[in-house]
């Protein structure tokens, strides 16, 4: 039995490890990652809102909710072949994965899901690994895209149980936890992690931790967010998050599941090489690149190229753990 993978992890063992001196816990983070990954590659994702604004829900750090007054612009559903075009796109900037958010509260069985199965078809035909993030799921819509070659669905659990219910009112933790059941039941990878900065205390991240980390299996990716503070979004005036912070939320969760992809997600913008450079060193290995994530903004593909030569990193290929699992 391989001791570094495990489900049964306490709540005790994740605060000791998230408490280590800094510098320990980062060695110890790289350390975990040299175990099970290659170190010299980052995976670059793109993701694309393909249906933007007007989202019933109340997520308090959303600016596509419909209820706050943040000037996105409501968007239909994009076209399928514009989506493909921005697909390609991002295939020849270097992005092996792209992902597809649509501001929905959940999936429904009508023809804007007939489009996104032909997009998921579309983009898996460019040699893309394909995921979306939709909200809420059922078994019969996650087998449908899984059919069509649907690779990863993201749905993020946010932050711990306990903070949840002041994050976001409109659905339970139970109901996430529950599309991520249905998600990894369909034979899709699960992207599920969370956004710090929301005013949670250390108790909350340790508990968001510890809800991925004790998942029946951890999520293929792990984003960890910095909370993009949107103007009009209740959380427009909390702090900004420290980087120190990130790198802890990092580090811990490359120790405590060694096998996922750690996402650098939101915030980059905010962050320098340096600052990003600790990040890789405590074990991501996988950002979004493209001007905008949804509807933020986000460092372009030349800035990210730059920095993956500066720092020596290759973009990973494609489907490399379906190869390495074959091989
Ligand atoms: S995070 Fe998703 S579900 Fe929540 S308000 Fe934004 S678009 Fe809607």
């Amino acid at each position: 039995m391989n001791k570094d993978i495990r489900n049964n992890w306490t709540k005790e063992e994740i605060t000791d490890i998230y408490s280590t001196p800094l510098l320990e816990l980062v060695y110890s983070a790289a350390t975990m990652h040299r175990k099970y990954q290659d170190t010299a590659e980052v995976q670059v994702c793109t993701l694309l809102s393909i249906k933007t604004g007007g989202c019933p829900e109340d997520c308090a750090y959303c600016p596509q909710a419909a209820r706050y007054n943040t000037g996105v612009e409501v968007q239909s559903l994009m076209q399928t072949d514009k989506v493909l075009e921005y697909a390609a796109r991002a295939k020849d900037a270097g992005s092996t994965r792209f992902c597809m958010g649509a501001a929905w509260r959940e999936v429904r069985n009508n023809r804007d899901f007939d489009r996104v199965i032909d997009m998921v078809k579309g983009v898996n035909e460019l040699g893309m690994e394909v995921c979306c993030t939709m909200g809420m799921l059922t078994d019969e819509q996650a087998a449908r895209l899984q059919e069509a070659g649907l690779y990863a669905y993201n749905h993020n659990v946010d932050t711990s149980a306990e903070h949840y219910e002041d994050i976001i009112s409109t659905r339970t933790y139970g109901d996430r936890l529950k599309t991520l059941d249905t998600v990894r039941k369909a034979g899709i990878s699960v992207c599920s992690g969370g956004i710090i900065g929301l005013g949670e205390t250390m108790e909350d991240r340790i508990g968001m931790l510890h809800t991925l980390s004790t998942l029946p299996e951890h999520p293929g990716s792990v984003p960890i967010n910095a909370l993009v503070r949107v103007k009009g979004t209740p959380l427009q005036d909390n702090p900004k998050v420290d980087i120190w912070d990130m790198v802890r939320m990092i580090a811990t969760a490359r120790i405590i599941m060694p096998q996922a992809m750690v996402l650098l997600s939101a915030g980059r913008t905010e962050m320098s090489i340096s600052e990003q450079a600790w990040c890789f060193m405590a074990g991501a290995n996988s950002i979004f690149s493209g001007e905008k994530l949804l509807t933020t903004p986000n460092p372009g593909f030349d800035e990210d190229k730059a920095m993956f030569e500066l720092l020596g990193l290759k973009p990973r290929e494609a489907f490399k753990e379906e190869k390495e699992l074959v091989g």
